[in-house]
């Protein structure tokens, strides 16, 4: 048996610390879009693999024989480029799955099918917007440059950001609700962008934003191909063990 683990989020951390664990031969995959990512007990490679065509060669060149998809929700062209690529290779996939988020009584949510619609939803007058996205789509917020944007991310920006009036602070989740609070509070924030990514790493400014009151627009995700999903490491773990004889 040979795993490959596409990593990137809790999850996936948790199973590489599981396979490792269990002595389970695996590599772990990074996209490599942050600069300190988290150590993992296993054998690591970073950057992308060349598309479908890139992925099959390395799954043929490695002799994977089950692939694990831990990647975040929104990460879809991966998602799908794993699929493809296993079902034309012949082996077995699992994808983590996190419910999505659903709003409760007190909050106030806009929803929207994309990221790229979130800009619309935003207000014409001024206001000052917490962006927990990732900086890779920072670019779609020129369409409002009216606002304040203050951006949470993992890395101090490469190059200054792509629109008037910003700022960012540097944290990397789990987050909790006091300090994100704190944070809202702190900034002036009037509305709070996010994309549905599920789990609890990332829930603290929902929470934030329903105490304070404020207004949530938040991206839907993006579907992707049907997979076998589980939701939990043990289930990978039963996973493996019913398709031990795929092993090469
Ligand atoms: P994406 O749009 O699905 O992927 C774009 C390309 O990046 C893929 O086609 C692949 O390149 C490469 N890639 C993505 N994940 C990879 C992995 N684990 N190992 C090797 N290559 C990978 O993904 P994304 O939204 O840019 O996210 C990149 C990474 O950040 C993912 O691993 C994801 O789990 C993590 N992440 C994303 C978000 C988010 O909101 N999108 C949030 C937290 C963490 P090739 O086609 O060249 O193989």
């Amino acid at each position: 048996m040979h795993v490959l683990l596409l990593g990137g989020t809790t999850e996936a951390s948790a199973a590489a610390k599981t396979l490792a664990g269990a002595g389970i031969r695996a590599v772990f995959s990074y996209a490599g879009r942050t600069n300190t990512p988290v150590t993992q007990p296993l054998p690591t490679r970073v950057g992308g693999f060349g598309g479908v065509d890139g992925l099959v060669a390395f799954l043929k060149a490695e002799k994977i024989s089950h692939v694990i998809d831990a990647t975040h929700p929104f990460a879809a062209g991966m998602s799908v480029n794993a699929s493809d690529a296993c079902a034309e290779v012949g082996i077995p996939l699992v994808r983590f799955e996190r419910a999505p988020w659903q709003p409760e009584a007190g909050d106030n949510w806009t929803q929207v099918p994309r990221l790229e619609d979130i800009p619309a939803a935003l207000p014409d007058t001024p206001a000052r917007v917490f962006l927990a996205i990732g900086k890779q789509q920072i670019s779609l917020f020129t369409a409002k440059p009216q606002h304040h944007y203050l951006h949470r991310l993992v890395d101090v920006p490469d190059a200054p950001l792509p629109l008037p009036n910003t700022s960012f602070v540097l944290d990397r989740g789990p987050f909790n609700v006091a300090n994100d609070t704190a944070l809202m509070r702190s900034h002036k924030i009037t509305h709070i962008v996010a994309k549905n990514s599920g789990g609890t790493g990332a829930r603290a400014k929902l929470d934030a934003a329903r105490s304070l009151d404020l207004p949530v627009i938040m991206a839907n995700r993006p579907a992707l191909p049907a997979a076998r999903n589980v939701s939990t490491t043990a289930e990978v773990m039963t996973w493996l063990d019913h398709n031990a004889d795929r092993g090469v």
